[in-house]
């Protein structure tokens, strides 16, 4: 596909509310926005601050924010992605805004407290460079003319110069460059413009950037993970098991330090602010059941970007048939938002749970049970490893156990060391003893006496799940933003 000037002629008799409307709804099939993970206070003469619990802690029946004005540059794009319904053999209404009028609409929403931050993500105008430079100009008006201070999570576009990479880092919170698919052949078939390298490279470097910047300042390379994280000794982002960082002593530590080869250049223009380069670290993006992937192959990739690219989440965005194309699922198939629902559950587990990929998933067996949720199915399918006696168990193990989390299991260890615990104490830690009652023994004593059975547990546990299950599969499927008008 060749770019052809009349497609990007911007249409200048549009008016903002005109093209916020074409420009905020075609940035709702993207999901990788959450809390911002930065905490940072008012400071006199600028306009927001940001809270690390939250900025966007409202979200819609469907999981997604709605706090953060969600919205693209523009939806004009050279590109032909065939799943995206801005890809540019589709006939639909394009618009796209000036920096200093979108930094006057994020200004606006703000002071009437409709929004908290920003989301801005972008079509590709022209070209990388052309839209990362727009992109920027926007972020920097925004933090210098107009002072905002509030949340930023801005999307790199692949293919963009390292300068505007790093500009685009000190200006946000949160840089985010979109995987969108698990495997490069099948990005290489539905992305035609799009390859691995031009999304790994930014990306590695972005990580590099976050790494030297945070060692500048006396933190440890890696993104703080949950506290929780340092109990678990099988956490994938253990040292040991975490190819990239490795003890980040020696050698590595200098690289990363010295910002050679991993780091971007260092911003010429001057922000005129003393800003971290992305306090709130990366995330990505990917479109699950737009190609055949398999769940293992998906929750592989996911843990491949957590140890090597120090990820600070992996967002899934069940594909949405919008586009009618031979190489993409029909136009009435059914948007998989269970299988998105278990893919964000055994994410959890990798992050939080000291699960590895390979452990919940297996060639055998390679895709998420749809019934159970993927901590229980690994539970009766190891049935051998229960019942777990609680007095005793390690922090590891009692994270295993389905209906236990971080919070109960932590608990749990600390209040073993001065007392005997029993079913009702453990529920009043928060343990959820509906799932949990199978698969432990307080004082060598079940809660009921019940066979260790595979067969009989999975068949109460289904029963539990069957109607979160038929909720979340038929949930609203028309994804609404919320309104701004
Ligand atoms: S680059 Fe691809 S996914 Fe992004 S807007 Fe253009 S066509 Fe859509």
């Amino acid at each position: 596909m060749f770019y052809n000037e009349h497609m990007f002629e911007i249409k200048c008799n549009l008016t903002t509310k005109e093209k916020l409307e074409i420009l905020a709804d075609a940035a709702k099939y993207d999901v990788a926005c959450t809390s911002s993970g930065v905490d940072r206070k008012g400071r006199k003469g600028f306009l927001g601050n940001s809270e690390a619990c939250g900025v966007c802690h409202s979200f819609g029946a469907d999981g997604r924010c709605i706090s953060l004005l969600k919205v693209l540059f523009t939806n004009h794009c050279v590109y032909d992605c065939k799943y995206c319904v801005n890809r540019c053999s589709n006939d639909v209404p394009r618009a796209s805004f000036e920096p200093d009028e979108l930094c006057q609409l994020v200004i606006e929403f703000y002071k009437r407290n409709y929004i908290e931050g920003l989301f801005l993500s972008s079509g590709v105008l022209k070209n990388p460079s052309y839209t990362m430079e727009k992109i920027c100009e926007t972020l920097l008006l925004l933090r210098t003319k107009y002072r905002f201070n509030g949340y930023i999570h801005v999307k790199a576009i692949p293919g963009a110069p390292d300068e505007l990479l790093s500009k685009a880092g000190y200006l946000a919170d949160r840089v985010s460059v979109n995987l969108e698919l698990p495997t490069s052949d099948s990005l290489s078939k539905l992305a035609p413009n799009k390859n691995f390298k031009n999304i790994l490279e930014p990306m590695e470097k972005i990580t590099g950037t976050i790494a030297a910047n945070r060692l500048s300042v006396g933190k440890d390379a890696r993104m703080e993970r949950s506290s929780i994280n340092k109990y678990l000794t099988g956490s994938i982002f253990n040292s040991a098991n975490n190819s990239r960082y490795g003890s980040l002593s020696g050698k590595n530590r200098t690289a990363l330090e010295s910002g050679t080869g991993l780091s971007l250049p260092a911003v010429s223009g001057n922000t005129g602010m003393n800003r971290a380069f992305a306090p709130a670290g990366q995330s990505t993006q990917m479109i699950i059941g737009a190609t055949p992937e398999t769940d293992l192959t998906l929750i592989r990739t996911t843990q491949h970007l957590y140890q090597n690219y120090d990820l600070k989440r992996v967002f899934y965005s069940a594909y949405i048939p919008l586009n009618e194309d031979s190489a993409l699922p029909e136009l009435d198939a059914e948007i998989p938002l269970l299988r998105e629902h278990r893919l964000y559950q055994a994410d959890w587990l990798l992050r939080y749970y000291g699960f590895q990929a390979d452990e919940l998933l297996s060639e055998n067996r390679p895709n998420f049970n749809e019934y159970l949720d993927p901590k229980c199915d690994w539970a009766v399918r190891h049935l051998g490893q229960f019942p777990v006696e609680i007095q005793t168990a390690s922090y590891d193990m009692l994270l295993r156990i389905p209906g236990v989390g971080p919070k109960s299991a932590k608990r749990i260890v600390q209040t073993r060391k001065y007392a005997r615990l029993d079913f009702d104490t453990l529920k009043k830690m928060g343990v959820v003893l509906k799932r949990a009652h199978y698969f432990i023994t307080c004082n060598g004593k079940m809660m009921y006496k019940i066979p260790i059975n595979e067969n009989y547990i999975t068949a109460c546990l289904m029963g539990d799940n069957q109607k979160e299950n038929w909720e979340i599969k038929h949930q609203n499927q028309q994804y609404q933003q919320l309104s701004l008008f």
